[in-house]
C-alpha cells in the first residue's frame, strides 16, 4: 500500500498492482495488440464528458498535437498566457508556429479574453487557454472569441482533470482540449497525456499522429498521413484506469481542505486569494495559489520551517523566458514576419508574490490543514 499522508504522492494500492500483472501476464503491452489503452479512452471521454479521447506521451505532445490535427503551422500564431508551464508555448514552437503572449487576470491567474482579443492578428490560429491550477478559464468569452475570428480553442487542463465550467467538464468546451499524466497531475501514471474532443474529424487526425499515420481500422502499412509514434502502453493506461476510478474520493477531500484553506486565509490581512466564481462548478484542485504582496520569502520560509518545503513560489512567466523568444523569432526571422510582443505586466506582478501549494498538501487531515493555514498567517502578519 502506498503511504496515505499528506505529503505522499502518487496514492495507489492493491488495485494497481493487480491492473499491472494482468498486463504483464497477458503477453499484451502495447495498444497495438491489447485494448487498455482503448478501454481507458472510453472511460476517460466519458469522465470529461468529451466525444472523443485519444491517450498519447504525455501533455506537452499533447498540445502540439491537437494544434497540428487543427491545422495550426508554419508561421501561425498561437496566443497563449504567459504565466503557465512552459509547454504551453513550447508547443506552438513544436508546429511551427509562434507563441504570441497575452497577460492574464491577476486575482485568477489565468489568461484575460479582453488582452487576448487585442492580440489576434490576421496570422492568428488558434488560443491555447490553461485552465491553471484546475480552476476553469472564463470559456463563454473564448468560446465566443474563437467563432467571431474563426480561431481553434485549445483548452490546456493538465491541472484540471474533473473540472466544470458551468456544469459542462473541461476538454471538450473549445475545439480540442488536452490533459497531463505526469508525476505531479492528480491523474497519473508516471508519465502520459490525453487529447479529447467533440469532433470525430480532430479525434481522426490526433489518432493519425499518434500512430504513424494510420487511420482507425486501416492497415498496417496504410499511412494517409505523416505522423509520430506517440503511443501510451496498456501498463501506463492499466494504472490510469485504476486512478480514475479514485480521482472522485480523493477530489472531495482536495476540495474540502481548499474550502477550509480558504475560510482561514481570506480573512488574513496581507493575503490574496482567486474570487469565488458561480461559474466554477467544479475546480480541479491542482494548486492552492495564493498572493502575498511583500511577503513571500517570509512565508516560504515558514511554511519550510515547518516541513511543507513543497510550497513553491511557482513559474517565471514566459514571455522573459530567453529560449522561447529566441525559437519564436527565429521562426518570425526567416518568414520575414513581425514578431509580435505584448507587455505583461500582470504576469510579472503575480510572479513576484504568488505562492503554490501542491496537491498533496490538499490530502491532509483538518488538523495538518489547519497548521498550513497557521503557518502561512502567522508569517503575514
Ligand atoms: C504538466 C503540464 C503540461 C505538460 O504536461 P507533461 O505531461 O508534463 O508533458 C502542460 N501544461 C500545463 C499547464 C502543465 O501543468
Amino acid at each position: 500500500m502506498g503511504d496515505h499522508t499528506m505529503t505522499s504522492w502518487p496514492q495507489y494500492g492493491t488495485e494497481e498492482a493487480d491492473a499491472l500483472l494482468e498486463v504483464l501476464n497477458s503477453g499484451k503491452w502495447g495498444s497495438t495488440s491489447g485494448d487498455v489503452v482503448a478501454t481507458f479512452e472510453r472511460e476517460f471521454a466519458a469522465y470529461q464528458q468529451a466525444g472523443h479521447a485519444v491517450c498519447l506521451a504525455n501533455g506537452t505532445l499533447a498540445i502540439a498535437v491537437a494544434l497540428k490535427a487543427a491545422g495550426v503551422g508554419i508561421g501561425d500564431e498561437v496566443i497563449v498566457p504567459p504565466y503557465t508551464f512552459i509547454a504551453t508555448a513550447s508547443a506552438a514552437l513544436f508546429v511551427g508556429a509562434v507563441p504570441v503572449f497575452a497577460d492574464v487576470d491577476p486575482d485568477t491567474h489565468l489568461l484575460d479574453p479582453v488582452a487576448t482579443e487585442a492580440a489576434i492578428t490576421e496570422r492568428t490560429k488558434a488560443v491555447v487557454v490553461v485552465h491553471l491550477a484546475g480552476r476553469p478559464a472564463d470559456m463563454d468569452a473564448f468560446t465566443a472569441l474563437g467563432a467571431k475570428h474563426g480561431m481553434t480553442i485549445v483548452e490546456d487542463a493538465a491541472q484540471a482533470h474533473g473540472a466544470a465550467y458551468k456544469g459542462r467538464a473541461v476538454g471538450a468546451i473549445g475545439d480540442l482540449g488536452t490533459f497531463s499524466f505526469q508525476s505531479s497531475k492528480n491523474i497519473t501514471a508516471g508519465e502520459g497525456g490525453v487529447v479529447v474532443t467533440d469532433s470525430p474529424e480532430l479525434a481522426g487526425a490526433v489518432y493519425s499522429l499518434v500512430n504513424v499515420g494510420r487511420v482507425p481500422g486501416g492497415g498496417w502499412y496504410q499511412h494517409e498521413t505523416v505522423g509520430y509514434n506517440l503511443r501510451l502502453t496498456e501498463f501506463q493506461a492499466a494504472i490510469l484506469r485504476v486512478q480514475l476510478r479514485r480521482h472522485p474520493q480523493l477530489q472531495e477531500v482536495r476540495e474540502g481542505n481548499a474550502r477550509l484553506l480558504t475560510d482561514l486565509l481570506e480573512k488574513a490581512h496581507g493575503i490574496q486569494l482567486a474570487p469565488d466564481d458561480p461559474a466554477i462548478t467544479a475546480h480541479g484542485r491542482h494548486l492552492f495559489m495564493l498572493r502575498v504582496p511583500g511577503r513571500r520569502d517570509a512565508v516560504l520560509e515558514a511554511l519550510r520551517a515547518a516541513g511543507f518545503d513543497r510550497a513553491s513560489s511557482g513559474y517565471v512567466p514566459l514571455h522573459r523566458n530567453a529560449a522561447v523568444l529566441r525559437e519564436s523569432q527565429a521562426i518570425t526571422t526567416r518568414l520575414g514576419q513581425p514578431y509580435p510582443e505584448h507587455p505583461c505586466p500582470n504576469a510579472d506582478l503575480v510572479s513576484t508574490d504568488t505562492i503554490w501549494l501542491p496537491q498533496p498538501y490538499l490530502l491532509g487531515t483538518e488538523d495538518e490543514t489547519r497548521a498550513i493555514a497557521d503557518t502561512i498567517a502567522n508569517a503575514v502578519s
